[in-house]
């Protein structure tokens, strides 16, 4: 059978066409911009504000949103309103966005860095319990990619020990576990709305909680630390200025009424380029565990296996980007290996599978899954064409059964 050789070698790309930009405007999104730039409320008391996190929030089976100028800053605000500090730990995954791990660090407390689950990249439940020590106040979970973290077992560890379940959510906006949506499922959530994320302003974050209290003080202290029905100079809470301005809450009402349909979409394309991918020796994307009811595939990691696959994983990464598929390596390294962490506060458990990933994963982005079937369909084109050059000789080639 004749091949084309692959584009790495010299010859042509399966694809040249350019892959859904991110991110994308909406219809209406100048009308939303327009309406706040001819009010004369831009900023965090503008009324879009307060309506986008009562909908943020409602839509993630929260009671309260607390809508903050980042994702990072919505995990410090968790820190903060907890009063986590100085001699607390925090139960983190050892691979995430720096800002999982900093932000415990920048309230005083000690980020205790536990290993993922091989197949679902998220934090292993087995190692979490390991990890819980008399200083434990809170477990941090990350849902990789969109595919919520093992809530149960978590809460179940959470509750054992005494400590909070919370959720770091900057990948999971829409992600559901047993049909109720991140940002309910723990004491607190922190989403981001950074210009990669799957709801973007450019820039932005909330806290979500049904917590009432806890919502109350969040709110201080992102608003100086005044009180509602208070004085404009009485402040309670040693409080700071993280509002989030009209500008932004009005784009993200847009992209809130537009992210259940992105949703699916990327489901419906991801769902036929896995079962696609389902022939091919060697490479395997992220398990979805049964509990995880709704996945938003905001990145999809996968792991090559160079001895099926017959590329080592940066070979691999290689030959598809060139055959015009914007796939890239997982982190190179785990987050306790950035410089930040040395001299400073922090515990690490054993983290093989975190160390294995930086060698053998991969991840490829939403932008994959939100074109045509086409489009969706090249991607697992490029990895079957990459396959079929190196696939290492099928064993024996007659006798067997
Ligand atoms: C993006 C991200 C953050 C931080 O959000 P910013 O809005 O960029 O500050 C935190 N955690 C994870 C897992 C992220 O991906």
């Amino acid at each position: 059978m004749a091949r084309t050789a692959l584009a790495v070698d010299g010859g042509p790309p399966l694809r040249r066409r350019a892959y859904p930009d991110w991110p994308e405007p909406g219809p209406d999104d100048l009308d939303r911009v327009q309406a706040v730039l001819t009010s004369q409320d831009w900023g965090g008391s503008a009324s879009v504000v307060a309506s986008f996190e009562q909908l943020f929030a409602q839509y993630h089976d929260a009671a309260h949103g607390v809508a903050v100028s980042s994702g990072t800053m919505a995990l410090e605000l968790v820190m903060h309103a907890l009063e986590i500090g100085l001699g607390d730990e925090v139960i983190v995954p050892a691979h995430s966005f720096v800002a999982t791990a900093t932000a415990v660090s920048r309230v005083g407390a000690t980020p205790v860095f536990v290993d993922i689950e091989a197949d679902t990249y998220n934090l292993d439940p087995v190692r979490v319990a390991e990890a819980v020590s008399p200083s434990t106040k809170a477990i941090l979970a990350v849902h990789f990619g969109g595919v919520v973290a093992d809530m149960d077992r978590l809460q179940g560890i959470a509750e054992q020990h005494d400590v909070d379940l919370l959720e770091d959510a900057a990948h999971a906006h829409g992600a559901e576990w047993h049909g109720t949506r991140a940002g309910g499922l723990g004491l607190a959530a922190a989403f981001s709305f950074q210009n990669s994320k799957a709801m973007t302003a450019g820039e932005g974050g909330i806290l979500t909680t049904s917590d009432e209290r806890l919502a109350a003080k969040a709110r201080s202290i992102t608003n100086a630390g005044r009180l509602p029905g208070r004085g404009w100079f009485e402040h309670f809470e040693l409080g700071t200025n993280l509002r989030m301005t009209g500008l932004q809450a009005a784009i993200l009402a847009g992209q809130l009424e537009r992210l259940q349909d992105q949703i699916l979409l990327r489901r419906r394309r991801f769902q036929r380029f896995q079962r696609r991918l389902q022939s091919v020796q060697g490479i395997e994307l992220q398990r979805t565990p049964r509990g995880a009811s709704t996945q938003t595939r905001y990145i999809v990691p996968g792991r090559i296996d160079p001895r099926m696959f017959g590329t080592t994983r940066d070979q691999f990464v290689q030959a598809v980007q060139a055959e015009g598929v914007p796939v890239r390596s997982f982190y190179p390294h785990p987050l306790y290996s950035n410089p930040v962490f040395q001299g400073r506060p922090h515990r690490v458990l054993t983290c093989a599978v975190a160390e294995g990933a930086c060698l053998d994963s991969f991840w490829l982005p939403m932008r994959l899954f939100m074109g045509t079937d086409e489009d969706a369909a090249d991607a697992a084109r490029a990895i079957e064409k990459v396959h079929a050059w190196h696939k290492p000789a099928q064993g024996p080639t007659n006798g067997s059964p």
